[in-house]
């Protein structure tokens, strides 16, 4: 029988392996993306649609440790653990603590702003000439506070932000009623965050662009990939469909990346930080802005399907089934945003970030497997960091030099482990 080429190969049809799949056409590619389930059906549907163009600030930060008792017994709390997975969660726990001590931060920050910069462009111009051009909405983030004392500007988090240059500016609750008619006047005090965008339907900006792929004559093939190993010429693909070969492969699997290394003898720390979302979908009132709600640390956006506030950490591994009462739980503190907010019919869902521990994604030839690009672990900024993602990752596999320094988001970083 002889062997099926598919040209340059993405594994993955989340936003990531979407946008490296066009960037590879533009490069002049022949392009098959692989996807068991229809394109932007997980992590990359039910997203918080922050198009977070100055995200800088890591996961983990000095002192974080200290809140977490807290918020784990908090059943309105940031994060949850299902307790008998802390053995096998304890080593990523330690190594996301290590890496928000104070030196490493400032590094962290230059590497995640480089990739987070270019995406509102690149969004564009991906989505030009599609007809959905305004999938991608110009936006503000706006981080509310009730108690204006909780909003200081010399707090780490936010130096961080303006010693790297992020237009933003401190309001009052009057303006932040004029910015946010919507939002409880208990609100006393905001942080707007210019400059940025928000995607009004972030599975459709997926579904849009891999339309757009396959009419510029990209292969979309539905079917699981099981084991990826480097031959001669290539890098063979077993798949559901039989073995192939492909020129390269980028892997851009979320959260499955790391089950797939793992046929090949490489353990990456990996961790699906499982978030979850409540939409309202006749919600009576409107955002114009993207909302972190600073004590809940949830985002609330109005989007195509009605107001979506998403957010929470739940650590349970890959393949336990969801807890719905992690979305329905946010909706007394979106009540409290949002007084006049009608939240009768509402949808929920549950979606899996894959996360490394110092918040940094894999990008760049995977160790002891040449030809296999890595383009996963985007943890919380994954829609934000694909477009720039994607073109790294398109120039890897082909052998450009990419235009900005990747060495941070090697995966050599964590070592054999
Ligand atoms: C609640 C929540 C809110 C978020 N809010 C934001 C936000 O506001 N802004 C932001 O920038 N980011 C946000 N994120 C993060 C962002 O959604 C993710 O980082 C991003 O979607 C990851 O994209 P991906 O393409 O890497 O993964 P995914 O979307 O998970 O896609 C991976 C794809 O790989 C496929 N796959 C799996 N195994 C295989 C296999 N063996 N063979 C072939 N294909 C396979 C899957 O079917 C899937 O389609 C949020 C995430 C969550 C959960």
């Amino acid at each position: 029988m002889s062997e099926v080429r598919l040209g340059y190969t993405v594994v993955g049809a989340g936003i990531v392996g979407i946008c490296t799949a066009l960037s590879l056409q533009e490069r002049g590619q022949k392009v098959t993306l692989i996807d068991p389930n229809p394109p932007a059906e997980q992590a990359s549907y039910g997203n918080a649609g922050v198009i977070s163009t100055w995200s800088c600030v890591p996961q983990s930060m000095p002192g974080l440790w200290k809140n977490v008792p807290k918020w784990l017994l908090d059943p309105e709390g940031p994060i949850s653990l299902r307790w008998s997975y802390l053995p096998k969660f304890l080593p990523w726990m330690l190594k996301f603590f290590a890496a928000g001590r104070a030196d490493r931060i400032p590094a962290i920050a230059d590497a995640l702003l480089q990739l987070h910069r270019p995406t509102v462009d690149i969004f564009r111009q991906h989505l030009a000439g599609t007809g959905h051009e305004d999938l991608v909405r110009d936006s503000m983030y706006v981080f509310v506070y009730r108690d204006p004392a909780k909003l200081n500007l010399d707090n780490l988090e936010w130096r961080l932000r303006l010693e790297r240059g992020v237009p933003l500016e401190q309001i009052d609750g009057k303006t932040l009623a004029d910015v946010e008619p919507d939002i409880s006047h208990d609100y006393k005090a905001a942080v707007l965050i210019k400059d940025q965008g928000r995607a009004y339907d972030p599975g459709a900006i997926g579904k849009v662009l891999v339309e757009k792929f396959q009419n510029q004559g990209g292969t979309l093939l539905q079917s699981r990939a099981h084991a990826l190993k480097p031959v001669d010429g290539g890098v063979e693909i077993v798949t559901d469909d039989g073995t192939k070969i492909a020129d390269k492969v980028v892997l851009a699997a979320g959260p499955w990346s790391a089950t797939l290394l793992k046929s090949h003898g490489l353990k990456v720390p990996l961790e699906a930080e499982r978030g979850y979302h409540i939409v309202f979908t006749d919600p009576g009132v409107t955002l114009n802005n993207s909302i972190m709600v600073t004590d809940a640390k949830f985002v609330v956006s109005s989007m195509a399907q009605g107001v979506r506030c998403a957010g929470t950490a739940e650590f349970a591994g890959l393949d336990h089934p969801p807890d719905y009462r992690r979305a329905h739980v946010l909706a007394g503190p979106a009540k409290r945003l949002l007084p006049n907010l009608n939240t009768e019919a509402r949808e929920v869902w549950m979606g899996q970030r894959p996360s490394f521990p110092d918040t940094l994604p894999a990008i760049g030839e995977v160790p002891g497997m040449p030809g296999v690009i890595a383009a996963f672990g985007h943890g919380h900024t994954g829609l934000t960091a694909a477009p720039m993602t994607g073109r790294l990752a398109a120039m890897l596999a082909v052998g450009d030099t990419p235009n900005i320094d990747v060495t941070p988001y090697s995966l050599s970083r964590f070592g054999n482990n």
